[in-house]
Formats: C-alpha cells, structure tokens, sequence
C-alpha cells in the first residue's frame, strides 16, 4: 500500500510499504481523508521533536476518516464497512492516571502517527477506544475534523468557560479557530481571537469572534482591556507554543483568571512569574482529550459546531509535500487545515 513517510526532517516519501493487521482490539481502517495537524508540521519543520529515531521512518498523521476493513480478535460494537474518525491517543489502561480515566495523560501513552504507525497511508489500525463511528449527518470532511475538534472542547472544558464568560484565545490555527467554536458552544458572551493572520482572522470573525486582535496593530493587551472596560478576558486560552505566548496568553486575562496553555512547544517559553504571583492567575496544562472525541461527532451531528470553514483545501496524498505541508509552511494567509484524498 502506499504511505507518506517520515524519513527525517523535510524529508516526507510517498512510498510502498505492507499493509498492517489489526492485534486485538484494534480495526484496520481504509482511509477516506487525513489532516495534516499542527503537530506534524512540527515535525516536518523540526523534526523529530516527538518521533522517537528508532522509530524512523514513521507514517504521519492522527487525523483521519474511513472505513473498516478487517477487526482485531475479540473487537465488538463495530462492523466492517463502518464509517468512522477517531483520535490519536493509545493508552495502557493499567496506570494510576489511566485508572482515573484520565487516559489523555496516561503514563505509557503512545500516539498514531507520531510514536505508532499512522493514518497518511491507504490502511492504518487503530485501538478501538480511540475510534468512533460517524452519523450520516456528519460528512466525511467534518468527520476529518474530529481530533483536532476533540483538543478545542478539551481546553474549554479545562478552562472550565460557563455561559456569559468573557475569553480570549491566543492563535489563528486549527485550534485556536476550533477553540473559538467551542467557546461559543460553551456560552462564552464573548470570545475575542488573537491573530497573527488575516486570512485566518477574518475567518474567525465569521466563525463568532466577538472582535479579532491583530498582534500588528499595536499592544493587544491594551486592545483587549479597551474592549472588556479594563477587565481583561476570564479565561485565555493559549493555541501557539510558542516561547512568548503563553506570557502574552496570561497579560490577557484578568486578575484571578485562568490561562489554559493548549499550544504544545518545540523549545522552553519564558515567563515572568510575578505576573501569576501578583495577581492570583491560575495557570493550567491541557494534553490532547479524554472522550471529547465523540462530543464533537455529537456537536457537529446537531448543527452546532461546524469546522469545515477551516478547510482550505483537500490534495490527493501523493501530492501532499507540495500541495499540503510546504504550502501551511510558507503560505498561512491562505491555508488552515489541509485534508489529503487517500482513496
Ligand atoms: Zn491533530
Ligand atoms: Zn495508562
């Protein structure tokens, strides 16, 4: 079968390797779509920030729609021709976290496409628990949608945003676009959008932004206080990883607030504690989702989230280099998430 392969640093290969089997309590999915995350520019860029060398070369991607194919031993609640999407997260079950079913921080955590085998390929397979199937009213392009939607609803749920909320969401990316989605479904009154992007920003703008913050156009700190009568945002959420984002995420947000750091990062942030310290801030850690997985399907069934704006443009996976990651690398204006056609 064909996949694109992680052999190092800009060095993605669209080439043949043998199609997996399904072990117990896995389903070997045949791939619809896949999307290219934030994570896996990262790696295309940078990399390896999380693939492990000896597991190079690696399939890319977590993101995925498709059908099953075939199930592991002992798999029951799905059939073959099933459509479905999922997440990335392989967790042991067994730890203290995984035994509080907190699966998203499991100890021996592994990830589909960065530390197994992923979806960028015509067959991948994947544990069961991180597999869902689709109702007919969600399509095969929102379905592609479900993992990063999962990561959003995760941080506004971490955020613990109530109705009339006011918040902040620091990046114009998947996310922080999904983050901004979420947000408004949790009843946030007003959800402002730090962006660095036009393009991106005025998406946003017709995706609920309250009002977009260009980090180009002076202060946004001073910004967002004019907008919130000196308040500053209850809630910010933190979509980047970049080393000054999170400080820019906490000067946000208002005294006794909260700050959710959602973006993951390549190098350390520098951070001035006593802006926490003097002003009672709380400062919080999201990793990945725990089910949010399926509340997105149940969001995006009802008609009240939908992602699809955010799709700029679908490319078959032979052409996924040129057409896919070179173009969110060198071209942010005009692409958000990128869907590659496998079959
Ligand atoms: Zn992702
Ligand atoms: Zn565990």
């Amino acid at each position: 079968m064909k996949a694109l392969r992680w052999h190092g640093r800009k060095d993605l290969r669209y080439e043949d390797i043998p199609e997996p089997s399904p072990a117990s309590g896995q389903l070997k999915i045949k791939v619809s779509l896949a999307g290219i995350c934030g994570t896996d520019m990262t790696e295309y860029a940078k990399g390896p920030v999380m693939i492990p060398p000896d597991k190079v070369p690696l399939t890319m991607g977590h993101e995925f729609v498709g059908h099953v194919v075939a199930l592991g031993e002992g798999v029951t609640g799905f059939d073959i021709g099933d459509r479905v999407s999922g997440v990335g997260y392989w967790y042991c079950g067994e730890c203290y976290c995984c035994k509080k079913g907190y699966y998203n921080i499991c100890v021996n955590q592994g990830f589909t496409g960065l530390l197994t085998e992923g979806c960028m390929a015509e067959y991948f397979v994947i544990p069961t628990y991180a597999c869902y199937r689709l109702p007919e009213m969600v399509t095969d392009e929102a379905g592609a949608m479900v993992e990063p939607l999962a990561v959003a609803l995760h941080a506004v749920g971490r955020g613990n945003v109530q109705v009339g909320d006011t918040v902040a969401i620091v990046g114009d990316g998947t996310i922080g676009l999904g983050a901004l989605l979420a947000a408004r479904v949790a009843g946030a009154s007003a959800v402002y959008l730090i962006a660095k992007h036009r393009g991106r920003g005025e998406l946003g703008r017709k995706m609920g932004a309250t009002e977009v913050i260009y980090l180009d156009e002076g202060d946004p700190v001073e910004r967002l206080e004019k907008l919130t009568d000196g308040m500053g945002a209850d809630i910010t959420l933190e979509c980047v990883g970049r080393p000054e984002t999170p400080q820019l995420a906490v000067n946000l947000t208002r005294r006794r607030g909260v700050t959710v750091i959602v973006g993951v990062f390549d190098e350390p942030g520098l951070f001035d504690f006593n802006t926490l310290m003097f002003t009672e801030r709380t400062m919080i850690g999201n990793s990945i989702y725990i089910d949010e997985g399926e509340t997105a399907i149940e969001l995006m069934a009802d008609g009240r989230i939908d992602p699809t704006p955010m799709i700029t443009a679908t490319v078959p996976l032979k052409d996924a280099v040129a057409g896919g990651f070179e173009q969110l690398l060198n071209n942010k204006e005009d692409n958000i998430k990128v869907l590659l056609r496998v079959s």
